[in-house]
């Protein structure tokens, strides 16, 4: 146990883009890996750890909906998408001595447990990372929302949000040089200014709680780790 600790329990949101590594579709294991390193790194401090994988390397419901499908259906081959992240997360974890449980919230019990809030925590308490998959299992949310509402129900003190970018800008700094970073932001700010932390739902949901969230760069070397310790990087947003 680490006595410098911010934070005992903490959830940290893996968008699915960096599953993919390079690629605009899949999954790169080397990738997984690297990530199941760090988070290996992260979890031997202490802290417990839930997890909430993206899907956007495999569907995103609203651009499925966008060439012609039905939304709702859409989002449901999105959230299927999402458990093959987790369980190519839960393998490497493994591999690294991290023992881990996936709950998803569409039952596949072939492969996961079921989403049971009482027992996710319980498996938090005994020192098991927990990757839930399937979003919410409902259509029109993202894994945003669904970070912030499993964060809150499980009772995690913050949001990780690890992005492929280092922290919130006011404007994009992959074709803007002159983008600045917020060190801090609230969450008022993140609405009105329309800033791309995350969707609206999941910002109000976090606001509404007073839940902090800490965009940073997952990749980085160690980030993972400093963001789990609550230490100071990429951008707060809190109340
Ligand atoms: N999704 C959904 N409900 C949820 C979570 C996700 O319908 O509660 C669907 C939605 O279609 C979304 C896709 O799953 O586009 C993948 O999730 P997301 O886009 O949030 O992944 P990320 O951007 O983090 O990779």
């Amino acid at each position: 146990q680490d006595g410098q600790l911010r934070w005992k329990r903490v959830m940290l949101k893996l968008s699915g883009e960096v599953f993919a590594g390079g690629e605009p579709l899949g999954i790169d294991p080397a990738v997984v890996a690297r990530l199941a390193d760090s988070i290996a790194e992260a979890v031997s401090v202490g802290v417990q750890l839930a997890v909430v994988v993206g899907g956007g390397n495999i569907f995103r419901g609203a651009a499925l909906s966008e060439r012609g499908m039905d939304r709702a259906r859409a989002d449901y081959m999105g959230m299927l998408g999402t458990v093959i992240n987790c369980l190519a997360l839960q393998d490497f974890l493994e591999k690294r001595g991290v023992e881990t449980r996936v709950q998803t919230a569409i039952t596949m019990q072939q492969v996961a447990e079921p989403f049971l809030p009482r027992r996710a925590i319980r498996h938090l308490e005994k020192g098991r990372v927990v990757i839930f998959g399937a979003g919410l299992g409902s259509p029109f949310f993202s894994t945003d929302t669904c970070a912030a509402q499993r964060a809150l129900e499980i009772g995690a003190e913050a949001l990780l949000k690890g992005t492929k970018v280092d922290g919130v800008y006011d404007a994009d700094p992959r074709t803007n040089p002159d983008a600045v970073r917020f060190d801090r932001l609230d969450y008022g700010e993140v609405l009105t200014r329309g800033l791309g932390v995350m969707d609206a739902t999941a910002i109000s949901l976090c606001m509404d709680n007073g839940l902090p969230i800490v965009v940073f760069d997952l990749m980085g070397e160690g980030n993972i780790l400093r963001a789990v310790r609550g230490e100071k990087i990429g951008t707060l947003v809190s109340p």
